[in-house]
């Protein structure tokens, strides 16, 4: 059944390896974050399969999903007060900030007869999460006192939230707080998580500071790419994801629509340049499934015009004449097409062994 995403388990399985090896050369764990692919349990083997150490996910019924798979499960965003019970049962990890929410996590943990595991976040600059590094040694006195939370690392977010990009200053802070911490309190850190998919350039140049062995990596796995510059790592695919959506119409027609232009199904007053006939297809997907202007075509001669809701617009003047109704059109996404189309309950997962 179309629209459908088909996921080459050979080429995630090369971009897994790619990056734990070249992790492994630093003696640095990666944690695989399963968020974008909605923690498909599959899709996470795969990753697991190529050797990473353990699997992460912001949103807990991900991890919920991951459950039978034996590995560490990290909870990626801080959790909710209404959610502890879940993140107690379901995670063996999670980041946190707060020491309200520690002593909550501590509570449930107690009641569920488990220790449960966190690493303190610490914001080094890209204000999203995290503990100032001048709070440090008021916070860990508190944590230490929760008997069934175990303070098991320290870790940063950076290039979210305001764009910071890692480096040897910001890496170099949160890996002395570490030595710090474990210097005070006589307590080994097993976790210097040194952040996402932007901090692999540091391990490409070998910059990562040596105390960091840990990454959470989401998108360099996923789509081959490292992002705080954007740049494709080397041996990597960035189509081992590939959406598929059936043709439901085709037909010539005007490139300018015919009568007054009012406003389209988003309430913007669309423009039109006049390029004159089109053959035009139309394929059974839409924005409530994917972002579209993270999508390039494979056909050849095929681009994307447009959408609605539920409509995809492509002209295809220029593609092969075998492009007919019930045609079926390949499409390379992004991040946040990838996102949606995971989310999107309309749009079907599946897992192919082979090309
Ligand atoms: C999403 C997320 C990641 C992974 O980010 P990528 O850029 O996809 O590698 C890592 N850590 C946290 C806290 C996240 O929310």
């Amino acid at each position: 059944m179309y629209p459908r995403v088909i996921v080459n388990r050979e080429k995630l399985f090369k971009n897994t390896q790619i990056i734990v090896d070249e992790a492994k050369r630093h003696q640095v764990d990666v944690f695989a974050v399963t968020k974008v692919f909605c923690g498909h349990p599959d899709i996470a083997q795969i990753c697991l399969d190529a050797g990473v150490k353990g699997l992460a996910d912001s949103r807990i019924g991900n991890l919920k999903k991951l459950f039978g798979l034996p590995c560490d499960k990290m909870l990626l965003r801080l959790p909710m007060l209404c959610e502890v019970e879940d993140v107690i049962r379901f995670s063996d990890i999670s980041l946190n900030s707060e020491l309200e929410t520690i002593r909550a996590l501590d509570m449930e943990a107690s009641k569920q007869h488990k220790t449960h595991k966190i690493i303190l976040m610490i914001d080094l600059g890209d204000l999203r999460e995290g503990i100032l590094p001048e709070d440090v040694h008021v916070v860990v006195p508190g944590i230490l006192a929760c008997k069934h939370i175990a303070l098991a690392g320290v870790g940063v977010n950076l290039t979210c939230y305001g764009g910071v990009i890692p480096d040897e200053v910001n890496l170099g802070q949160l890996d002395a707080l570490a030595k710090d911490i474990e210097a005070t309190y006589g307590l080994p850190l097993t976790y210097v998580s040194g952040g996402n998919s932007s901090s692999i350039y540091l391990l490409q140049e070998d910059r990562l500071p040596r105390g960091i062995h840990q990454l959470r990596v989401g998108e360099a796995i996923v789509l081959g790419r490292e992002t705080a510059f954007g740049h494709t790592i080397k041996g990597t695919y960035d189509d081992a994801f590939l959406l598929e959506a059936q043709v439901i119409e085709i037909k010539h027609k005007q490139s300018l629509p015919i009568g007054n232009i009012g406003m389209d199904a988003f309430g913007n007053k669309p423009i039109f340049e006049d390029r004159g006939m089109m053959r035009r297809a139309i394929v059974g997907i839409g924005r409530q499934d994917v972002d579209h202007l993270g999508l390039t075509p494979l056909n050849e001669g095929v681009e994307i015009i447009g959408a609605s809701s539920d409509h995809m617009i492509l002209n295809v003047t220029q593609a092969d004449a075998g492009t007919t109704l019930g045609h079926i059109m390949t499409f390379k996404m992004d991040y946040s097409a990838m996102l949606k189309l995971f989310t999107s309950e309309y749009v079907n997962k599946v897992v192919m062994f082979d090309e």
